[in-house]
């Protein structure tokens, strides 16, 4: 029998396991939906044993589907919802209140008071990020401040801080093993990212003391053994990466200038920049990708809030129809949008604009538009808005030279071929969509020697179809002018006395 590699992908919706054989085919896969809870305007919590359980059940589901047992796998690899954070007790393991969810936007204040002291600029320099509610560090001084039972344990040197990785580690290791990987841990707010350390001076101003964080692994190698009595059998626990960077790994955009955009809900773009870190004039983040052995490779980040949401909008706002798989043909049966054009703009703009007095606008309407325009005006802001970001990589580094495309809108070809036509790059999509996971599983197996280099994994990497500009730029260059002549428009639309 070959060697299979296990990828436990913990998301925001849902917990999955996947089990890959050595030629990078799905073996099985198995998902267990996960709730958020929203006690307060603006809180998302999740439960801390929720996670886990949901992971253990699709681990144990995955194994019976497969007809293996943990002791038949090679290695298991992590990847996670990022940011999220959690606090546990180090003798009991037991959580400390609920899983502070990424999306949460309770620790606002004290970003307001850190951007208002300046440290914002110490913050910016030191870890590649942007001061806001979304990091971890600013949760765990929440926990530190709100949670009695917190600070009497970080005080006595038992308490355990965490992202949903590490959580995974200490939970499959039986309470053994306190670890993050550096991946996750350059999301903390409270790691430099030059040093890659965590950082003290951050850490003295946050009150977070040293000793409550996890030991910062490489992303590829052996952390531990998954405790035999969970599984019935062991496992090397071998890679981990946050969600986004096991896609760029997934999508083996192993070289500076390698970008990966994974379509969903929102896009998440994030272009390898190698040894280099980068830091951009856009508003664009810069975090570490990967290590693998002394190396760390850095990234630069950026996303666009509304996306696939715009589709959903209008299948469930407006009803123009019932399943996203029907926008190809909508669009496709005219030959251009009609001068329409739709700034998604629910949630304000990010980046390069970043303004959250935006909000959402449709111009050009004319009496002979239809739905079909509507439908084609809303693929193609998603590859706009896209372009917008992939350009400011571009002006940042110099230097794009390929666009793999992954998430659930990726399945659809006009909004790919736009893609490659508004930048003027070729735009690949892999067979396997599921990157994040195949991202993990390649972290994992390479530690072990399933796979032997990163050369072997290129070559499991497979195309399905790649997108060839046919726009000329002569066509192309005026339609990007006339959608920053509309994002104009939708631009402070809202006082900003209102946010
Ligand atoms: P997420 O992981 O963010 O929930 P997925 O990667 O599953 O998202 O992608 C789902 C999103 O993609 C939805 O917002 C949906 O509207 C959109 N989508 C799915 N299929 C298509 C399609 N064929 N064309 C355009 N958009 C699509």
């Amino acid at each position: 029998m070959s060697k299979i590699v296990m990828a436990l992908d913990q998301g925001t919706t849902s917990s999955r396991t996947i089990l890959f054989r050595d030629s990078g085919e799905i073996v099985a896969r198995v998902g267990a939906p996960l709730e958020c809870r929203y006690p307060q305007s603006g809180w998302v919590e999740q439960h801390p044993e929720e996670i886990w359980s949901s992971q253990q059940q699709t681990i144990t589901e995955a194994l019976a589907k497969a007809g293996r047992t943990m002791a038949d796998v090679a290695a298991v690899g992590i990847t996670n919802q990022r940011e999220s954070t959690i606090a546990w007790n180090h003798e009991t393991g037991e959580a400390l209140g609920p899983a502070i969810n990424w999306q949460c936007r309770r620790t606002t204040d004290f970003c307001e008071e850190l951007k208002q002291e300046g440290f914002d600029r110490v913050l910016r320099c030191k870890t590649g990020l942007v001061t806001d509610p979304y990091f971890s560090g600013t949760k765990m001084h929440w926990i530190l401040q709100n949670t009695p039972e917190a600070r009497k344990l970080a005080d006595s040197g038992k308490l355990c801080f965490g992202t949903v990785d590490s959580w995974l580690v200490w939970k499959l290791t039986g309470g053994r093993v306190h670890a993050i990987d550096i991946s996750n841990a350059s999301r903390t707010l409270v790691f430099n990212i030059d040093t890659c350390t965590w950082d003290d001076e951050i850490l003295a101003r946050f009150g977070i003391p040293r000793e409550t964080l996890p030991e910062v692994k490489p992303s590829s190698g052996v952390i531990a053994e998954v405790d035999s009595r969970l599984f019935g059998g062991s496992a090397p626990i071998a890679g981990i990466a946050g969600d986004q960077q096991a896609a760029l790994f997934g999508q083996a955009c192993f070289q500076p200038g390698m970008c990966k955009n994974t379509y969903g809900t929102g896009c998440f773009l994030m272009l390898n920049t190698g040894s280099e870190r980068i830091n951009s004039e856009h508003g664009l983040l810069t975090t570490i990708g990967w290590q693998l052995g002394d190396t760390v490779t850095y990234a630069l980040e950026g996303a666009v809030f509304i996306a696939g949401a715009l589709i959903q909008w209008l299948r469930d706002g407006l009803e123009l129809f019932e399943d996203a798989a029907q926008t190809e043909a909508m669009a496709t049966t005219i030959p251009d949008s009609g001068g329409v054009y739709i700034v998604p703009a629910f949630v304000g703009l990010g980046a390069p604009h970043w303004d959250p007095y935006a909000r959402g606008t449709i111009v050009g309407l004319t009496r002979d538009t239809n739905r079909n325009h509507l439908v084609r005006a809303a693929l193609e802001a998603i590859a706009f808005q896209s372009t917008e970001v992939l350009r400011s990589m571009t002006s940042d580094t110099g230097h794009l030279s390929t666009l793999r495309v992954d998430g659930g809108a990726a399945t659809n070809n006009f909004l790919c071929q736009f893609q490659a036509d508004l930048l003027g790059l070729p735009v690949t999509r892999p067979q396997v969509i599921e990157t994040t996971a195949l991202g993990a599983a390649f972290l994992a197996g390479l530690a072990t020697g399933v796979w032997r280099d990163q050369d072997q994994i290129q070559s499991l990497w497979q195309e399905d179809r790649t997108f060839t500009p046919k726009l000329e730029r002569s066509t192309a260059d005026p339609r990007l002018a006339e959608w920053s002549r509309a994002v104009e428009r939708a631009k402070g639309w809202i006082p900003s006395t209102s946010v």
